[in-house]
């Protein structure tokens, strides 16, 4: 740490912490007992916390986000240096780095034709349920406005978006929900049997319950398919084979636009620049935020193709036929000039290649992990973005309870490493470690990742 904070200066941060900020996904009780952690400085892959302690961030900043990890001078002066010239403009206007990175962002996005700047993975998704229904009523007189989502598939924490949320741990206490969101089955091969399915060609089966439900619904009634490409927060679900170029089918078969939300797996997560494109989907809308900058800025994205925007110009006499949105913070310069410089960190470090490499290295150890640890039941993933599933045994998969999982991840960070979990998501099935440190991770950095779960697995199951 630099030294600038005095131990007054930190003891006062933490008091005004505790007093003060309402945390997100905490139950502030435990402050009666304990101070919250403050992280005072982040360099690389590692943050320190208010005692000087160094911790190995696996997660990339709690939630996939930090994909080139801390303390990128070059991102905070492109961004100093945009503020000063402009910071903020809204509404119909366009910007400088808001041009640019549109222009770099679709030449990593083939098929893709038009960026809608906004600033939160949630915000980005409500929009594109938002062009879901207006089409509707263009098109089809408000009947095919219905949104088809996937069990434990997570889109966001907005009203709207809960709705279409697959984890009913986190829905539940928020209805009524929004109608018009339509659930279809998980894809978690892993757990295929609980799902009465055949032993063979799960892919193609798991994508077949999604027409079962268009179908039963009426493909009249059905808009669009809102998938993650890989689960991220419900498990770490990597598609089966077989699965997409199915759903691609459906998609096209009944006219619904396939809306791939990238909000974690996007900007690198998992090799590929986007997640879809390791399975050759083509998607008709494409949400992301996260890792778009790193968290160096807030900034989210809709990417629509040019024939979903066609339907939104027209010259129709109407003057109010037009996507009748807006995003306030959406017209803020910090976000798409932090997210240029991230591209090109990306590029020119090759940090997709690094992710390819070091996944490969990562699903290895976590292979090995397995082999002595029978509470491991499936590893899984998809380049810097793993998980490993913890089951009671190892015949009937019985989920791992969720404390003592939690007592893993809490074992991994006495030990300065920071891993997750799920949690509470998925009703009894909150058992999966997941691994998402930045796309710059070493392999003496993934060695001390995974030695640290070595340690802890042992220390909690013996
Ligand atoms: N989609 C996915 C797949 C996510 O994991 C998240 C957040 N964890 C969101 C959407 C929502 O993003 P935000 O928190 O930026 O609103």
């Amino acid at each position: 740490m630099d030294g600038t904070l005095s131990p007054n200066d930190i003891s006062h941060i933490v008091t005004a912490d505790r007093e003060h900020v309402w945390h997100h996904l905490t139950q502030h009780k435990s402050y009666e007992s304990a101070d919250p952690q403050v992280i005072l400085e982040g360099k690389g892959m590692r943050v320190w916390d208010q005692h000087g302690k160094e911790h190995l961030d696996g997660v990339s900043g709690a939630v996939w986000t930090v994909n080139v990890g801390y303390g990128r001078e070059s991102i905070a002066r492109a961004v100093y240096d945009q503020l000063l010239k402009l910071n903020y403009f809204a509404g119909a206007k366009g910007s400088v780095p808001g041009a640019l990175f549109a222009e770099k962002l679709l030449d990593k996005m083939p098929g893709m034709s038009r960026v809608y700047y906004c600033n939160s993975g949630s915000e980005a998704n409500e929009k594109a349920f938002k062009m879901v229904r207006q089409i509707a009523h263009k098109r089809y007189g408000g009947k095919k406005h219905k949104i088809l989502y996937r069990d434990r598939d997570y889109h966001g924490t907005t009203i709207g978006c809960l709705s279409a949320g697959g984890q009913d741990e986190r829905n539940a206490q928020y209805g009524p929900l929004t109608p018009g969101f339509v659930r279809v089955p998980h894809c978690l091969e892993y757990r295929a049997h609980e799902q009465g399915a055949p032993s063979e060609g799960y892919g193609e089966w798991a994508a077949n319950q999604i027409e079962e439900v268009i179908l039963r619904e009426g493909p009249d009634t059905v808009g669009a398919l809102c998938l993650e490409p890989v689960t991220a927060g419900g498990g770490v679900i990597v598609p089966p084979e077989g699965y997409w170029p199915r759903v691609q089918e459906i998609c096209r078969k009944y006219d619904i636009l396939l809306h791939i939300d990238e909000v974690v797996c996007g900007v690198g997560r998992t090799g590929a620049w986007f997640g879809y494109q390791n399975y050759g989907v083509e998607p008709d809308m494409v949400t992301m935020a996260k890792g778009v900058a790193s968290g160096y800025a807030a900034i989210a994205c809709l990417v629509t193709t040019e024939s979903v925007f066609d339907l939104f110009k027209t010259d129709a006499s109407d003057p109010m036929d037009y996507f009748r949105d807006i995003s306030t913070f959406g017209g803020c310069t910090a976000g798409p000039a932090a997210a240029i410089e991230n591209m090109r960190i990306i590029e020119e470090e090759g940090l997709l290649e690094n992710t390819v490499a070091m996944g490969d290295y990562l699903m290895g150890k976590l292979e090995e992990l397995k082999g002595k640890h029978k509470v491991i039941g499936d590893v899984r993933g998809k380049g810097l973005f793993q998980g490993a599933e913890l089951v009671k045994d190892r015949e009937t998969r019985v989920p791992m309870d969720e404390k003592l999982v939690q007592a893993v991840t809490g074992d991994c960070m006495k030990q300065g490493v920071i891993i997750g979990a799920t949690n509470r998501s998925v009703p009894g099935y909150n058992n999966t470690l997941c691994f998402s440190p930045a796309l710059i991770a070493t392999k003496s950095d993934l060695d001390q990742m995974v030695e640290a779960v070595d340690a802890a697995l042992g220390r909690v199951f013996g």
